[in-house]
């Protein structure tokens, strides 16, 4: 194929994308930390201002550029944290007034960001369950602004089928937004099924370190200008140092989900042949409920799988407490392996009944599943099991 018509893949993309040529001779082949707050500023003139919370710092505007031609998205935007990205895509897309249409399966974070900030605004919220095609036509109203979905969905993995949900969305003129962390593009590139705008957790699989806090709008220019606006006037804009350890974490994406994809299978289809497990959540077993679609739209099942043991929520404490590999931690998305009970995490707000009804109950375990030898991890889920 002629050099000018190849699309690099990914994980040259993550590497090289963006603004990312190398000087000469004796140039940084890794960009150097630029972790200054204020820039010598041309005199007369507030063209080219940079500051660090404006977010035009050397080390986020060339990650910027990267993630977008990840994502194939036209523009991208880094601030603080997930909920960060959410909270200012929220504000630049609805003002007092408008509607939102969301999925009821969400992180516990925005969904608080929904339950009551946004109707402390003016802001009117219509839940809907995702899997009933109905509800989301039903739910519009004249002055719907969004729909927002979170595929695959925290913690249960449930993946959404988002064609004919776009197809409504352009049809009304109304702009689709897609929490896409669990993914990771990697995974799944929600630009390509007719999504609007992209948010990630970067805290997640883009790091993929445990090591900083970040979050990532992507979309059309003119949005993103727009979200940028709200980034600096509520103040959300990233650290210097985030983004130079997001940077880095980012160069392995490829490689990383990749292998965890392929530990998180293994380790699924182990746990389904144990009595000692009640239920496993995971896209890539062919009895799951969501295996057809997951199948056709995601380039790999990810690295977060559920669990559900046999004796239920009592018999949780004792499992963790005896795993010596995976970590009893909340985040997910790293090289190394951790499990949490949603119940006292991402869903400790909602009561048992409220969970249960969106497919968590009492006794269910995430796994993010990372890097390790997946043997390692087999073994260390086994030895913890209940006699
Ligand atoms: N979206 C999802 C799916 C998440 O799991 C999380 C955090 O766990 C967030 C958003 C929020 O990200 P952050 O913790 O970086 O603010």
């Amino acid at each position: 194929m002629s050099p000018n018509r190849h699309r690099p893949g990914l994980s040259t993309t993550a590497l090289h994308g963006g603004d990312s040529e190398i000087g000469g001779p004796g140039s940084p082949v890794a960009l150097p930390l630029v972790q200054s707050v204020n820039y010598v500023q041309e005199i007369g003139t507030s063209e080219g201002q940079k500051y660090s919370r404006y977010g035009n710092t050397p080390n986020a505007e060339r990650l910027q550029k990267r993630l977008a031609e990840l994502e194939g998205a036209e523009a991208g935007l880094l601030l603080s944290s997930g909920m960060g990205a959410t909270s200012c895509a929220m504000l630049a897309l609805l003002r007092g007034g408008d509607h939102l249409v969301t999925s009821s399966w969400i992180y516990g974070g925005t969904r608080t960001l929904f339950t009551h900030e946004l109707p402390a605004m003016g802001i009117e919220v219509t839940w809907v369950n995702p899997t009933e095609p109905r509800g989301w036509r039903q739910a519009l109203k004249k002055n719907t602004r969004v729909i927002f979905v979170e595929s695959p969905v925290n913690p249960t993995c449930r993946v959404l089928d988002l064609s004919t949900l776009s197809m409504m969305a352009k049809a009304e003129g109304i702009a689709l937004v897609i929490d896409s962390t669990f993914a990771s593009p990697i995974n799944f590139r929600p630009i390509e099924h007719g999504v609007d705008v992209v948010i990630h957790s970067a805290t997640k699989y883009l790091n993929g370190h445990h090591d900083m806090l970040g979050g990532v709008v992507l979309g059309s220019e003119p949005f993103i200008d727009e979200v940028r606006q709200k980034m600096m006037v509520w103040g959300q804009a990233p650290d210097p140092f985030a983004c130079w350890l997001l940077e880095r974490g980012l160069k392995t994406i490829e490689v990383r989900v990749q292998r965890q994809n392929e530990n998180a299978l293994r380790i699924a289809q182990w746990c389904k042949t144990r009595k000692e497990i009640s239920r496993v959540h995971y896209a890539g077993l062919p009895e799951h409920p969501d295996h057809a679609i997951a199948k056709k739209i995601l380039k790999g099942y990810g690295g977060m799988l559920g669990i559900e043991l046999a004796g239920g929520g009592d018999a949780t404490p004792g499992f963790i407490r005896r795993l010596r590999i995976f970590t009893h931690a909340a985040s997910l998305g790293g090289v190394d392996s951790l499990i949490c009970e949603p119940r006292y995490t991402s869903h400790a707000h909602m009561t048992s009944e409220e969970r249960a009804a969106i497919g968590i109950p009492d006794g269910f375990l995430r796994l993010s599943v990372g890097i390790e030898n997946v043997e390692d991890l087999i073994v260390d889920i086994e030895q913890a099991l209940p006699e």
